[in-house]
């Protein structure tokens, strides 16, 4: 996910603050640069979902009062997207908010710190999230489980020692179900995750359910692993599972 100059040096992280206060983003961008990251930051919520979708900041910064839509409903709306999804997220939040923190980190926030913090605080917290979400992508380049092993960096899978033939979109549904942890993912989410905003009108949700008829048919066995949830959507089942 992350951005790469060709033949250059990685590039360092985008991060994206979230703050109405100008005093705290003016402290937060430049300590950030000072640490050599790239600072983009919006004063509200909207303004947040738009940079988030248009620049895929590595990392978002979160105020939780936010003017308009408050934090928790831009963490909402940055999770349900898949865009933004798996972008890391800290919450910036006041003593106050105690409740509120644990809401966020339900809805998939990484981590919170609360206001005041020192920047170099703030630093470790960011360089801690950064190095989670990297390690996360390492991790699952390979699945195995049961009769099923997909190899995510060679676009391969097996079933039962058997390699099985995916279409590139099959692949990216079973990848997706999958990284979702077991999660229900709608209809509606897979087709925007899968076929993008701009698929062409003719693309109905409908398309997800074929490519799931097709999906399991292939995976023989394992197809079990595809839970359909009634007018909703589908989920991925794990082994150990009920
Ligand atoms: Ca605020």
């Amino acid at each position: 996910m992350r951005e790469y100059l060709p033949g250059k040096k990685k590039m360092k992280e985008k991060i994206l603050i979230v703050e109405d206060e100008k005093d705290i983003i003016k402290m937060l961008d430049y300590n950030l640069k000072k640490e050599g990251f790239r600072v983009i930051d919006a004063r509200d919520g909207e303004d947040a979902l738009d940079l988030a979708v248009g620049e895929h900041p590595d990392l978002i910064l979160l105020d939780l009062m936010l003017p308009g839509i408050d934090g928790l409903e831009v963490c909402k709306a940055l999770k349900k997207t898949a865009k933004t999804a798996l972008i890391p997220i800290i919450m910036l939040t006041a003593k106050s908010q105690e409740s509120d923190k644990v809401v966020g980190l339900e809805l998939g926030a990484d981590d919170y710190i609360t206001k005041p913090f020192s920047p170099r605080e703030l630093i470790a917290r960011i360089k801690a999230v950064l190095r989670r979400a990297d390690e996360k992508e390492k991790v699952s380049e390979v699945f195995q489980s049961g009769g099923l092993r997909i190899d995510f960096a060679r676009i391969s899978v097996n079933v039962k020692g058997k390699p099985v033939e995916l279409t590139s979109k099959e692949f990216e549904l079973l990848k997706t179900l999958l990284k979702a942890k077991g999660r229900v993912l709608s209809r509606d989410y897979l087709l925007d995750a899968i076929w993008g905003y701009d698929h062409a009108m003719e693309i109905q949700t409908r398309t997800v359910d074929v490519h799931i008829r097709t999906l399991r048919k292939k995976l023989h066995s394992e197809a079990k692993r595809i839970i359909t949830v009634k007018n909703y959507g589908y989920r991925f089942k794990f082994e150990g599972e009920d």
